[in-house]
């Protein structure tokens, strides 16, 4: 899994596509991108009360059914608000898939490995055969699972996340600047 800084670089750079998607005011709608494109991990929150934040992590939230069941209830969330229910579930399930994208592509060394990706249709978990970014260490207790995130190996893992995807992130501002200039 990689940490919450590039999945909110992935985020942005999907926010970078269509500036304004979801809400008018630009901030209002920059955060609803980086909050999409982090929600599968809020999975690690009922295992955090129960003190073991990592009991219902990679589980079903990070899957196709849930990235369709958001999709379906952020739809219906922004039809009852007059807009367009396909085009909004379909951006809502693109962002939210991202997360699962990038976690498919990270080292992971607890079984079970990767995620169920293809839940309800089948409960087989899925992870890239050459993983890009590079695990989380984490304990496996409430009481200092935040503080153990702070070490040496995910500082590294961090700056790897920085260059990959805050690379992705320019990639697409300067193809967005280009395609700007040539409408004008
Ligand atoms: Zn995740």
């Amino acid at each position: 899994m990689p940490l919450p800084i590039g999945h909110a670089l992935a985020g942005l750079a999907c926010a970078q596509v269509r500036p304004g998607f979801f809400f008018r005011s630009r901030w209002q709608d920059v955060f609803f991108f980086v909050f999409l494109a982090n929600l599968p991990d809020a999975d690690f929150l009922p295992g955090i009360i129960l003190g073991q934040p990592n009991l219902y992590h990679h589980g079903i939230f990070h899957s196709m059914g849930a990235a369709l069941a958001i999709a379906a209830a952020g739809g219906w969330f922004f039809y009852l608000k007059k807009q367009h229910f396909w085009s909004r579930a379909a951006a809502i399930f693109l962002v939210f898939s991202s997360h699962l994208l990038l976690d498919f592509f990270a080292w992971d060394f607890v079984a079970p490995y990767g995620m169920p990706l293809l839940w309800p249709f089948t409960n087989r978990y899925f992870i890239a055969a050459h993983p890009v970014f590079i695990n989380i260490v984490r304990s496996g207790r409430s009481d200092d699972f935040f503080t153990s995130l702070f070490n040496g190996h995910n500082l590294t893992a961090a700056g790897r996340e920085f260059i990959i995807l805050g690379g992705t992130l320019l990639a697409v501002m300067t193809v967005r600047h280009l395609l700007k200039k040539e409408v004008h």
